[in-house]
């Protein structure tokens, strides 16, 4: 027999906690709350829901993110199209593609757009906790502006996410924060940083040799301990910066100082792409090892020109949703459960034609109701809905239908049992919605 056929390695499916999985990925009730949350708050700060095509021109990445970035080097699935011979990509982040549709729509031909996106991304890494080829982002993008207001707005605005999730600023996510100034400060800091590094080219590793006249910025991120003490030493990008550029930053800082958001200044922090300029930001967890990233972000004022539009100002980040709900799970934070109000107990199957209006009378009054379905005595139609988590039972029995009844019996507390009519449901209806 043929071996059953598996998903895609470092692609996950997401499931109801119900389901006992062994790789402990966050569960599909998880995952819906963290979308209600989110909706929430991105609406309270006037952001607009957009979607892109998850396949993109292999050139739009090539072009928007850098040749000699780590994504476009090594992580991107391109393949080409055999109807035609186009060479396309799996999109693996979403600025490029939201940026491509605002130029070809001239979609900000009336003035600024805020706007939010979210759905799958795709990197060919090596798979591990927190690191995934499929993956998920929350992409959040302020268009138009060029700060420094919205760069503290939209990093308030995650403050306010991890407030409503239950998470706290400090002790389980904390800011990081720095300027990678503009492309003439960032050149002569680039000089400065090779020859530094080339005179300490005996300490770079395979990466840091590979990247010292390609990309050295990125040196400075290395994760590598036994060079920690050459980046510690190396040119500082922020030294580099003039004066415009230090007056956005210390506004940044300034409104965030305000609004007692603390944040440690990161000299360091680079970012994956080579489009951002000016803020960069990231919130990380020491909770997920090294995959402690769990959103990212910073301006990118060069990249409309660079994909073929008029200058615009930008900033946006993008959100691991994975990585957030692991460390979500981890933390064992309380999510409001997804239980139905109720469980209808059928105990005869002749039942179903009185049983079924009343239900659909509930559900239209907004009471959330799962019905027994396949028969099955009462007892273990009873252990079902104590199993389902419901706060009440609905139990059609022979002898209240024949009343023109149906029971209703509290399965958590102390609650008495009642009888109710079962023409009267949308009287009774908000005893058992919950509140
Ligand atoms: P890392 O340094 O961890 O590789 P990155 O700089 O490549 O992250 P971004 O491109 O900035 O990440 O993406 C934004 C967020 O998306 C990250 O902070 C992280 O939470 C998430 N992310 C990135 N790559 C992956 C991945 N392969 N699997 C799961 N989440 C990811
Ligand atoms: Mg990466």
């Amino acid at each position: 027999m043929s071996k059953n056929i598996q998903a895609v390695k470092g692609m996950n499916d997401i499931l109801p906690a119900s389901v006992d999985r062994k790789d402990k990925l966050p569960s599909s009730q998880l995952w819906s709350w963290f979308e209600t949350t989110l909706r929430g708050v991105l609406q309270r700060y006037g952001y607009q829901y957009m979607l892109t095509p998850i396949v993109e021109p292999t050139a739009l990445f090539v072009r928007g993110l850098g040749e000699v970035t780590d994504i476009v080097e090594k992580e991107m699935y391109s393949f080409t199209d055999s109807m035609n011979g186009d060479q396309l990509t799996l999109r693996p982040e979403a600025t490029a593609g939201i940026v491509r549709a605002m130029v070809e729509h001239n979609a900000l031909y009336n003035g600024p757009l805020r706007l939010w996106t979210m759905g799958p991304m795709f990197r060919h890494e090596r798979p591990q906790k927190g690191r995934y080829r499929q993956f998920n982002q929350l992409d959040v993008e302020a268009l138009g502006f060029a700060g420094p207001d919205v760069d503290a707005e939209i990093i308030l605005m995650v403050r306010r996410l991890w407030q409503e999730l239950g998470l706290v600023v400090g002790q389980h996510v904390r800011l990081e924060l720095n300027s990678l100034g503009q492309p003439e400060e960032r050149a002569a800091h680039r000089a400065a940083l090779i020859a530094y590094l080339e005179g300490h080219a005996d300490k770079l590793d395979e990466d840091g040799k590979r990247r010292l006249h390609s990309n050295p910025l990125r040196i400075l991120d290395t994760k590598n301990p036994a060079m920690q003490d050459v980046v510690e030493a190396a040119p500082k990008l922020m030294d580099f910066l003039g004066e415009a550029s230090l007056a956005h930053f210390n506004a940044v800082r300034a409104i965030l100082d305000a609004a007692g958001l603390e944040y440690r200044i990161n000299t360091r922090l680079v970012r994956g792409m080579d489009y951002y300029n000016l803020t960069v930001f990231e919130w990380v967890t020491d909770q997920l090892g090294s995959q402690g990233t769990v959103c990212g972000g910073g301006r990118y004022d060069g990249l409309f020109e660079q994909l073929g539009g008029k200058p615009t100002p930008a900033v946006g980040f993008g959100l691991g949703i994975e990585r957030l709900l692991l460390l979500i799970d981890e933390l064992g934070l309380a999510v409001p459960s997804s239980a139905p109000d109720v469980y209808a107990i059928l105990p005869d199957a002749a039942a179903l034609s009185q049983a079924m209006p009343v239900l659909e009378a509930l559900r239209a009054e907004g009471v959330a109701v799962q019905m027994h379905a396949g028969g099955g005595s009462f007892k273990s139609q009873f252990k079902k809905a104590d199993a389902s988590g419901a706060r009440f039972a609905l139990v059609f029995g022979a002898d209240e239908l024949a009343r023109g009844e149906v029971a209703v019996k509290p399965l958590r507390g102390d609650g008495e049992q009642v009888t109710r009519p079962l023409n009267t449901a949308a009287a009774w209806a908000a005893d058992l919605r919950t509140a």
